[in-house]
């Protein structure tokens, strides 16, 4: 950050990650330690929250999937209305703001306002629960491409996916907002051609105190996403690259999967394995 990005009348979009704040990048940190106002997400760590200094005006503005306390509209007008006040502001949006975090709304009000607006980046709950369960996202020879889709819809409405083009293969898949639409994203998958037992991880709370993870198979992501807390963030990743985490389960000692994908460590860990479906 120049010293001159966080003039006052300047905004901020900073990611705040999973949750730990040792997620955090410097520039959030140095970024939070300078505003004069914070906003913040329910999605928000408590550790990042703690980072705000006690003199700093913070506003929640609670949005949270089906419990939105804030409307967008108005928190883009708060933003507008704190920049023109002449304060440093900044949004603190859960993971990474350009990735399901409405970011482009705001960013559009306070341009269109005429105010400075930038991003600091995040690291997102994708990338978060796969370092968390030890895998890679792609995988060279299997996974190619990697692909962040929403499965929130409007309440009652049916999701708006192209399970065709996301069951063709080759691409490791993350849901956000996916845990009540566990049963729909199955179904979808497999009416697509998709394999009941293509590899699955639910992710829950992924870097918090109560972080959950359960590794399980296409055909049993409904049942599997039962046992998991509503309330809770739930991310559910798809594709033969999750099966990697099976296999890092079945084998503890890290440098013992330095070649985890030979047959001779796939064959260990299906005979290791005791059952699909098991928390992690
Ligand atoms: N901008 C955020 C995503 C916001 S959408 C990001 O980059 O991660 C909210 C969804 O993100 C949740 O419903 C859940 O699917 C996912 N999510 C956010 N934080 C999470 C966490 N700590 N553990 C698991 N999933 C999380």
């Amino acid at each position: 950050m120049q010293p001159d990005d966080f003039t006052p009348g300047t905004v901020w979009l900073v990611g705040a990650g999973p949750g730990d704040p040792d997620l955090l990048t410097m520039k959030a940190v140095r970024l939070i330690g300078r505003a004069d106002i914070v906003f913040y997400d329910a999605l928000v760590g408590d550790g990042v929250l703690a980072l705000i200094p006690r003199h700093t005006e913070r506003v929640s503005v609670g949005k949270r999937s089906g419990r939105h306390s804030k409307d967008q509209r108005t928190i883009d007008a708060m933003l507008v209305e704190a920049a023109a006040a002449g304060k440093r502001v900044v949004r603190l949006k859960g993971g990474d703001p350009s990735i399901f975090g409405r970011s482009g709304e705001e960013l559009a009000a306070l341009r269109a306002a005429g105010y400075a607006v930038h991003i600091c980046p995040g690291i997102t709950s994708a990338c978060a629960a796969a370092a968390s369960a030890g895998i890679s996202l792609t995988l060279r020879g299997v996974s190619r491409d990697v692909r962040f889709v929403t499965a929130h819809s409007k309440r009652g409405a049916a999701l708006d996916i192209d399970w065709t083009s996301l069951a063709s293969g080759g691409s490791t898949l993350a849901f956000y907002m996916g845990r009540d639409a566990a049963g729909a994203i199955m179904r979808g998958l497999m009416r697509a051609g998709m394999a009941g037992d293509t590899p699955v991880m639910i992710a829950c709370d992924v870097s918090g105190p109560d972080e959950r993870r359960l590794a399980t198979r296409l055909a049993l992501l409904e049942l599997a996403t039962g046992s998991f807390a509503a309330s809770a963030p739930t991310l559910i990743l798809v594709g033969e690259a999750v099966g990697q985490a099976d296999i890092a389960l079945a084998l503890p000692d890290i440098a013992a999967r330095s070649s985890m994908l030979s047959p001779a460590r796939i064959a260990t860990s299906e005979a290791a394995r005791p059952q699909r479906t098991r928390p992690c």
